[in-house]
């Protein structure tokens, strides 16, 4: 069975802060579950599957709070810290601590009045065992477990019995193992008696101020990220079940249909008048046409990012480099009539820059007031403005297409020399 549900989400982003935030607020009981992704830039199972709960969940009673990046320079760099262990900077930190910042905010996140409980989000390396059977499969192990610092919290809170819930938590993972050696475990550090280093950590920090937190560790060593996610979601549903959050997903939670969500790289915004469907795009744009500065990029996915290297921009989702993009830079487009009309297969649409249109089997870009028009991969000496002429997929060179199954093409629009917005067309 498909669930076909289409829901609005909430965002809440908090724009002072380097870590994107969402708020899925629902109905009836005041419960708060916060889950924190990305802590470890090498670790994509735990980004990964907190950007799933962000877009595809849909919660109907209680709260879920998702913090899907939140060393996001680390996660585009694909290192576990580039300032360093940032799950070692909880118990004292350096003011000058590059990460001062990201950790003096996720700590208020995690001491909010209504944040009932913490999972924060981990691959670890190998399978835990008691024994030691071997380099992967052992006692020093963190993968596959669900880690607690303690059994319990003593206070008022609400969840305290952490070997309790770990437990369960665990007991649901095994009925939904995918091999037999992906089995889980509870692993508690007991980190006030034993674990000098835990006691900097990010969980360790929540418990000290009365809030349950649990680590999730899914393993380096399995074979995809579909598979990581598969069971961080199926951990976090479990703890949504604990704590009577209620939710609805657009999916069905098997391999197959999140390996086809992670695939979906959604799409990039740039200065409002440029839009791009980052899935099957080329490894490089030429000539994509910027600003000098102050570009705004926004994505779809909360864990997109951008990274500016001499020029041209590399696009992010997570740790895979998407796309990048070579820039050119031209002047501010002052008067910009944004009435684009282009007859799709004779059929006249109405357009915003920034978006796209599918097309069968020829267009042509009506010629608006201000505006030149340039269509990318199609050349006509005798034409300087390209509106008013039917284009069809032959008249197009294919080295030009943005994606690779060479179907979309560009259509940009300038005064004078200055760019103004382009418009995507694909063909089916
Ligand atoms: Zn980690």
């Amino acid at each position: 069975m498909r669930f076909f549900i289409l829901f609005f989400t909430l965002f809440i982003s908090l724009q002072a802060m380097d870590f994107n935030l969402i708020k899925k607020n629902g109905s009836e009981n005041n419960n708060t579950l916060l889950v924190i992704g990305g802590i470890h830039g090498n670790e994509p199972g735990g980004y990964f599957s907190a950007e799933v709960l962000a877009a595809h969940y849909k919660i109907k009673s209680g709260n879920l709070w998702v913090v899907p990046n939140l060393n996001a320079k680390s996660i585009q760099a694909d290192q576990r810290g580039i300032f360093g262990d940032m799950n070692r900077k909880f118990a004292n930190l350096d003011p000058n601590d590059p990460d001062f910042n990201i950790v003096t905010d996720i700590k208020k996140l995690i001491t909010d009045k209504n944040v009932s409980l913490i999972l924060n989000l981990h691959d670890g390396h190998g399978f835990y065992r008691d024994k030691d059977q071997g380099t992967i499969f052992n006692p020093h192990a963190w993968g596959q477990t669900c880690v607690i610092d303690q059994c319990n919290l003593t206070g008022s809170a609400a969840f305290t019995d952490m070997d309790n819930i770990a437990n369960k938590v665990k007991l649901k993972l095994n009925e939904k193992l995918i091999e037999d050696h992906h089995i889980f475990n509870v692993r508690n550090t007991n980190t006030k008696f034993d674990d000098e280093e835990m006691k900097h950590s990010l969980t360790y920090f929540a418990i000290t101020h009365n809030k349950p937190a649990f680590a999730l560790e899914t393993s380096k060593h399995l074979s995809t990220l579909a598979q990581k996610v598969y069971y961080q979601l199926n951990a976090i549903e479990m703890f949504m079940d604990i704590m009577n959050i209620t939710y609805e997903r657009d999916f069905n939670l098997n391999q197959q249909e999140i390996e086809k969500i992670i695939s979906d790289e959604g799409n990039i915004t740039i200065n409002n008048n440029i839009s791009f469907n980052l899935s099957n795009i080329k490894k490089s744009l030429s000539f994509i046409p910027l600003q000098s500065s102050a570009n705004e990029f926004t994505f779809s996915s909360h864990i997109g990012s951008v990274k500016a290297q001499n020029g041209s921009f590399e696009v992010y989702i997570g740790n895979k480099k998407v796309t990048t993009l070579h820039t050119e830079q031209l002047g501010k487009c002052l008067d910009s009539d944004t009435n684009i009309s282009i007859i799709a297969d004779k059929e006249v649409k109405k357009l915003n820059f920034a978006s796209n249109v599918s097309v069968n089997n020829d267009f042509i870009v009506q010629k608006s007031k201000n505006l030149r028009v340039n269509i990318i991969g199609f050349t006509d000496k005798t034409h300087k403005d390209e509106s008013n002429l039917l284009i069809d997929y032959r008249s197009l060179d294919k080295s030009y297409s943005i994606d690779n199954d060479k179907k979309s093409y560009r259509v940009e629009f300038y005064n004078q020399n200055a760019f103004c917005g382009m418009v995507v067309v694909n063909f089916r």
